[in-house]
Protein backbone atom coordinates (compact mmCIF):
# COMPACT_ATOMS: atom_id res chain seq x y z
CA UNK A 1 0.00 0.00 0.00
CA UNK A 2 1.07 3.59 -0.65
CA UNK A 3 2.02 5.98 1.49
CA UNK A 4 -0.32 8.49 2.63
CA UNK A 5 0.26 11.86 1.89
CA UNK A 6 -1.80 14.23 4.09
CA UNK A 7 -1.65 17.39 5.90
CA UNK A 8 -4.13 15.83 8.32
CA UNK A 9 -1.31 13.23 9.23
CA UNK A 10 -0.69 15.54 12.99
CA UNK A 11 -4.09 15.56 13.51
CA UNK A 12 -4.76 12.03 12.94
CA UNK A 13 -1.49 11.18 15.70
CA UNK A 14 -3.17 13.69 18.00
CA UNK A 15 -6.26 11.89 17.70
CA UNK A 16 -4.71 7.77 18.39
CA UNK A 17 -2.62 9.74 21.19
CA UNK A 18 -6.42 10.69 22.43
CA UNK A 19 -7.82 7.30 21.84
CA UNK A 20 -5.02 5.56 23.55
CA UNK A 21 -5.06 8.15 26.55
CA UNK A 22 -9.14 7.36 26.34
CA UNK A 23 -8.54 3.55 26.42
CA UNK A 24 -6.07 3.76 29.73
CA UNK A 25 -8.32 6.06 31.33
CA UNK A 26 -11.24 3.41 30.77
CA UNK A 27 -9.30 0.31 32.00
CA UNK A 28 -8.40 2.49 35.20
CA UNK A 29 -12.10 3.07 35.65
CA UNK A 30 -13.33 -0.38 34.83
CA UNK A 31 -10.89 -1.62 37.74
CA UNK A 32 -12.74 0.48 40.34
CA UNK A 33 -15.41 -1.91 41.67
CA UNK A 34 -13.33 -4.78 41.63
CA UNK A 35 -10.54 -2.68 43.72
CA UNK A 36 -13.44 -2.32 46.14
CA UNK A 37 -15.11 -5.47 45.97
CA UNK A 38 -10.93 -6.60 47.43
CA UNK A 39 -11.12 -4.53 50.11
CA UNK A 40 -14.22 -5.99 51.22
CA UNK A 41 -13.69 -9.58 50.95
CA UNK A 42 -10.48 -8.77 52.91
CA UNK A 43 -12.58 -7.16 55.67
CA UNK A 44 -14.56 -9.97 55.41
CA UNK A 45 -12.26 -12.33 56.16
CA UNK A 46 -10.60 -10.23 58.92
CA UNK A 47 -14.35 -10.80 60.38
CA UNK A 48 -14.45 -14.05 59.38
CA UNK A 49 -11.48 -15.00 61.51
CA UNK A 50 -12.92 -12.83 64.89
CA UNK A 51 -16.48 -14.91 64.74
CA UNK A 52 -13.90 -17.57 64.45
CA UNK A 53 -12.11 -16.34 67.72
CA UNK A 54 -15.71 -15.69 69.59
CA UNK A 55 -16.67 -18.84 68.81
CA UNK A 56 -13.49 -20.79 70.28
CA UNK A 57 -14.02 -18.99 73.73
CA UNK A 58 -17.89 -19.89 73.33
CA UNK A 59 -16.73 -23.48 73.19
CA UNK A 60 -14.58 -23.56 75.68
CA UNK A 61 -17.28 -21.70 78.02
CA UNK A 62 -19.53 -24.34 77.11
CA UNK A 63 -17.20 -27.18 78.33
CA UNK A 64 -16.53 -25.34 81.71
CA UNK A 65 -20.38 -24.98 82.24
CA UNK A 66 -20.45 -29.00 81.32
CA UNK A 67 -17.45 -29.71 83.41
CA UNK A 68 -18.64 -28.24 86.50
CA UNK A 69 -22.54 -29.86 85.64
CA UNK A 70 -20.20 -33.13 85.78
CA UNK A 71 -18.68 -32.14 89.09
CA UNK A 72 -21.90 -31.24 90.78
CA UNK A 73 -23.06 -34.18 89.72
CA UNK A 74 -19.74 -36.18 91.57
CA UNK A 75 -20.46 -34.15 94.60
CA UNK A 76 -24.15 -35.06 95.00
CA UNK A 77 -22.79 -38.93 94.25
CA UNK A 78 -20.46 -38.95 97.10
CA UNK A 79 -23.53 -37.28 99.00
CA UNK A 80 -25.59 -40.40 98.47
CA UNK A 81 -23.25 -42.93 98.87
CA UNK A 82 -22.23 -41.55 102.14
CA UNK A 83 -25.94 -41.64 103.33
CA UNK A 84 -25.93 -45.24 101.84
CA UNK A 85 -23.39 -46.20 103.85
CA UNK A 86 -25.08 -45.49 107.04
CA UNK A 87 -27.51 -47.59 105.79
CA UNK A 88 -25.77 -50.71 105.08
CA UNK A 89 -25.19 -53.55 107.45
CA UNK A 90 -23.06 -56.04 105.15
CA UNK A 91 -19.74 -55.94 105.03
CA UNK A 92 -19.48 -56.40 101.45
CA UNK A 93 -21.93 -53.84 100.45
CA UNK A 94 -19.84 -51.38 102.76
CA UNK A 95 -16.69 -52.13 100.92
CA UNK A 96 -18.71 -51.32 97.28
CA UNK A 97 -20.29 -48.25 98.45
CA UNK A 98 -16.21 -47.25 99.85
CA UNK A 99 -14.58 -47.93 96.83
CA UNK A 100 -17.81 -46.30 94.67
CA UNK A 101 -17.36 -42.81 96.16
CA UNK A 102 -13.66 -43.20 95.92
CA UNK A 103 -14.22 -43.05 92.16
CA UNK A 104 -16.49 -40.16 92.53
CA UNK A 105 -13.74 -37.97 94.11
CA UNK A 106 -11.41 -39.66 91.45
CA UNK A 107 -13.96 -38.34 88.66
CA UNK A 108 -14.37 -35.01 90.53
CA UNK A 109 -10.35 -34.58 90.93
CA UNK A 110 -10.06 -35.06 87.22
CA UNK A 111 -12.79 -33.00 86.24
CA UNK A 112 -11.67 -29.88 88.40
CA UNK A 113 -7.84 -30.58 86.69
CA UNK A 114 -9.92 -30.27 83.23
CA UNK A 115 -11.78 -27.01 84.91
CA UNK A 116 -8.67 -25.55 85.51
CA UNK A 117 -7.05 -25.84 82.05
CA UNK A 118 -10.18 -25.17 80.83
CA UNK A 119 -9.54 -21.32 82.99
CA UNK A 120 -6.27 -21.50 81.30
CA UNK A 121 -7.13 -21.96 78.10
CA UNK A 122 -10.21 -19.31 78.14
CA UNK A 123 -7.69 -16.94 79.45
CA UNK A 124 -6.14 -17.18 75.77
CA UNK A 125 -8.80 -17.33 73.84
CA UNK A 126 -10.49 -14.47 75.35
CA UNK A 127 -7.36 -12.58 74.86
CA UNK A 128 -6.78 -13.39 71.46
CA UNK A 129 -10.63 -12.19 70.89
CA UNK A 130 -9.87 -8.73 72.47
CA UNK A 131 -6.97 -9.19 69.64
CA UNK A 132 -8.61 -9.69 66.78
CA UNK A 133 -11.80 -7.35 67.60
CA UNK A 134 -8.67 -4.82 67.59
CA UNK A 135 -7.08 -5.89 64.66
CA UNK A 136 -10.75 -5.74 62.84
CA UNK A 137 -11.65 -2.45 64.08
CA UNK A 138 -8.78 -1.11 62.66
CA UNK A 139 -8.87 -2.88 59.54
CA UNK A 140 -12.06 -1.61 59.18
CA UNK A 141 -11.47 1.95 59.31
CA UNK A 142 -8.74 1.87 57.37
CA UNK A 143 -10.91 -0.26 54.92
CA UNK A 144 -13.64 2.75 54.60
CA UNK A 145 -11.13 4.93 54.60
CA UNK A 146 -9.42 3.25 51.34
CA UNK A 147 -12.83 2.88 49.88
CA UNK A 148 -13.97 5.61 50.12
CA UNK A 149 -10.72 6.93 48.26
CA UNK A 150 -11.08 4.58 45.39
CA UNK A 151 -14.53 5.59 44.90
CA UNK A 152 -13.44 9.08 44.64
CA UNK A 153 -10.74 7.81 42.39
CA UNK A 154 -13.28 6.39 39.90
CA UNK A 155 -15.69 9.37 40.46
CA UNK A 156 -12.46 11.95 38.79
CA UNK A 157 -11.97 9.52 36.84
CA UNK A 158 -15.16 9.23 35.06
CA UNK A 159 -15.04 13.09 35.08
CA UNK A 160 -11.17 13.08 33.18
CA UNK A 161 -12.97 10.52 30.80
CA UNK A 162 -16.16 12.44 30.19
CA UNK A 163 -13.33 15.06 29.85
CA UNK A 164 -11.43 13.13 27.13
CA UNK A 165 -14.40 11.94 25.14
CA UNK A 166 -15.87 15.20 24.58
CA UNK A 167 -12.31 16.40 23.55
CA UNK A 168 -11.49 13.34 21.10
CA UNK A 169 -15.31 13.74 19.59
CA UNK A 170 -14.09 17.52 18.58
CA UNK A 171 -11.34 16.33 17.04
CA UNK A 172 -12.42 13.66 15.05
CA UNK A 173 -14.82 15.57 13.58
CA UNK A 174 -12.13 18.13 12.14
CA UNK A 175 -10.64 15.21 10.23
CA UNK A 176 -12.06 14.38 6.78
CA UNK A 177 -14.52 11.41 6.88
CA UNK A 178 -12.78 9.09 4.67
CA UNK A 179 -9.55 9.17 6.62
CA UNK A 180 -11.75 8.55 9.91
CA UNK A 181 -13.05 5.44 8.02
CA UNK A 182 -9.36 4.11 7.49
CA UNK A 183 -8.67 5.19 10.95
CA UNK A 184 -11.47 3.56 12.71
CA UNK A 185 -11.78 -0.02 10.39
CA UNK A 186 -7.66 -0.32 11.61
CA UNK A 187 -8.05 0.74 15.31
CA UNK A 188 -10.88 -1.84 15.34
CA UNK A 189 -9.00 -4.60 14.05
CA UNK A 190 -5.55 -3.76 15.88
CA UNK A 191 -6.60 -3.37 19.12
CA UNK A 192 -7.09 0.23 19.57
CA UNK A 193 -3.90 1.30 17.58
CA UNK A 194 -4.76 2.95 14.32
CA UNK A 195 -1.55 4.85 13.76
CA UNK A 196 1.68 4.60 15.42
CA UNK A 197 4.97 6.12 15.98
CA UNK A 198 7.74 4.51 14.77
CA UNK A 199 10.55 3.65 17.49
CA UNK A 200 14.17 4.42 16.85
CA UNK A 201 16.90 2.15 18.19
CA UNK A 202 20.20 2.18 16.84
CA UNK A 203 19.56 4.21 14.27
CA UNK A 204 17.20 1.74 12.87
CA UNK A 205 13.49 2.37 12.67
CA UNK A 206 10.84 -0.18 13.72
CA UNK A 207 7.10 0.07 13.71
CA UNK A 208 5.78 1.05 17.13
CA UNK A 209 2.74 -1.06 16.51
CA UNK A 210 4.28 -4.67 15.48
CA UNK A 211 7.99 -3.72 16.12
CA UNK A 212 9.15 -4.73 12.31
CA UNK A 213 12.22 -3.36 11.42
CA UNK A 214 11.31 -0.75 8.38
CA UNK A 215 13.04 -0.79 4.91
CA UNK A 216 15.51 1.87 3.97
CA UNK A 217 12.87 3.46 1.62
CA UNK A 218 10.25 3.41 4.97
CA UNK A 219 12.28 4.58 6.81
CA UNK A 220 13.09 7.45 4.65
CA UNK A 221 9.38 7.96 3.55
CA UNK A 222 8.63 8.45 7.48
CA UNK A 223 10.43 11.05 8.12
CA UNK A 224 8.55 13.33 5.07
CA UNK A 225 6.51 16.04 6.61
CA UNK A 226 2.77 15.07 6.10
CA UNK A 227 3.57 11.43 5.17
CA UNK A 228 1.96 8.27 7.60
CA UNK A 229 3.87 5.16 5.76
CA UNK A 230 1.82 1.95 6.04
CA UNK A 231 3.22 -0.69 7.94
CA UNK A 232 3.29 -3.81 5.31
CA UNK A 233 3.75 -6.45 8.39
CA UNK A 234 0.46 -5.20 10.68
CA UNK A 235 -0.98 -2.31 8.03
CA UNK A 236 -0.91 0.41 10.83
CA UNK A 237 -0.11 3.96 10.07
CA UNK A 238 3.21 4.94 10.94
CA UNK A 239 4.58 7.88 11.75
CA UNK A 240 7.87 10.06 12.90
CA UNK A 241 7.59 11.80 16.06
CA UNK A 242 10.03 14.24 15.27
CA UNK A 243 8.88 14.96 12.01
CA UNK A 244 4.85 15.78 12.98
CA UNK A 245 5.62 17.30 16.00
CA UNK A 246 9.10 18.72 16.36
CA UNK A 247 10.26 16.76 19.14
ZN1 LIG B 1 3.55 -2.75 12.14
Amino acid sequence: MENIKTDEAGALASLQKKDTAIAALSAQAAAVPGRIKALEAALMSRKAALLAGREALATLQLRKKDAELKIAEADEAVRKHQRELNMVKDNDAFKALLSEIEGDKAAKDGLETEVLGLLDEMDKAAAREKELAAEFAAEEAKEKAEAAAVAEEGRALAAKLDEARAAREKAAAAISPALMETYEALRASRAGVAVAAVSEAGGRMSCGGCHMALTPQKALDVTKPGTLVVCPDCRRLMYHEKTLFGK
